[in-house]
């Protein structure tokens, strides 16, 4: 009876331990470049939030924010179904900080009904409009992010006239139409605060691997010499403000 007891059954610690897989409690626990703490995430889980970011790039935006949040809240763009969200809000939830999604969450112009990014999903069938909050709520509900990211439905251009929050990191993701950016661009690139970083997606210095409005207005930021340039994490360009 005693040999039962303190002998481990190698079948039940079989089990345990897929249930912890199964369950999400056990994690690949890496270190990253700089040596800051790696997010620990179910890759299963994250692979099924609809969403257009690369997994390197989204370890990156991870890191930056984990820095950029230690001393200010931290903002994106382009919250569509809250996949960079997941990333960008876990690093701030790290240092207790919030992180702010703005959309106006009706799909941008892509993704309306016969457009190339056109998601039958996303349909709210009721008003035949594009609605991506349902899926972006359930996100945030799934990785336990609600007191932590909180979400702003508007226009970004809108919103960023009113804004008063210095903040440490502004994520570049909304509309890819050339106004849009622009405009995001020149209303919220003032709200970053001295050694925070501003951060553009799908900068694409080559006009066969994607659209040039971003790289366009990227350019214009460089330009303006408020900001040092870091070099293009794949379509990632970040610059640190000065
Ligand atoms: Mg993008």
């Amino acid at each position: 009876m005693i040999q039962i007891l303190i002998q481990p059954n190698p079948f039940a610690l079989f089990v345990i331990f897929q249930v912890a897989i199964y369950s999400g409690a056990v994690y690949e626990n890496k270190t990253s470049l700089k040596g800051l703490p790696m997010l620990k995430i179910d890759p299963i889980k994250i692979s099924k939030i609809k969403g257009f970011l690369d997994e390197a790039e989204a370890g990156r935006l991870y890191d930056l924010a984990l820095e950029a949040s230690r001393s200010a809240p931290c903002l994106e763009i382009g919250s569509y179904c809250g996949k960079s969200s997941v990333y960008l809000g876990c690093a701030c939830r790290e240092n207790g900080a919030i992180f702010f999604s703005v959309d106006h969450h009706t799909g941008s112009e892509e993704q309306q009904p016969g457009q190339e990014y056109f998601d039958p999903e996303l349909l709210d069938k009721e008003t035949g409009k594009i609605d991506t909050f349902r899926l972006f709520r359930k996100t945030i509900e799934d990785f336990d992010l609600q007191d932590t990211v909180v979400p702003i439905i508007g226009r970004s251009d809108i919103i960023g006239r009113a804004w008063k929050t210095p903040l440490g990191l502004v994520f570049v993701d909304g509309s890819h139409a050339y106004e849009s950016v622009l405009k995001d661009y020149q209303v919220w690139a003032d709200h970053v605060r001295s050694g925070g970083y501003l951060v553009f997606h799908d900068i694409f210095p080559n006009p066969a691997d994607g659209g040039q409005a971003p790289y366009l207005v990227y350019q214009q930021a460089v330009a303006s010499g408020l900001f040092d340039a870091a070099p293009l994490f794949k379509s990632l360009g970040v610059l640190k403000k000065k």
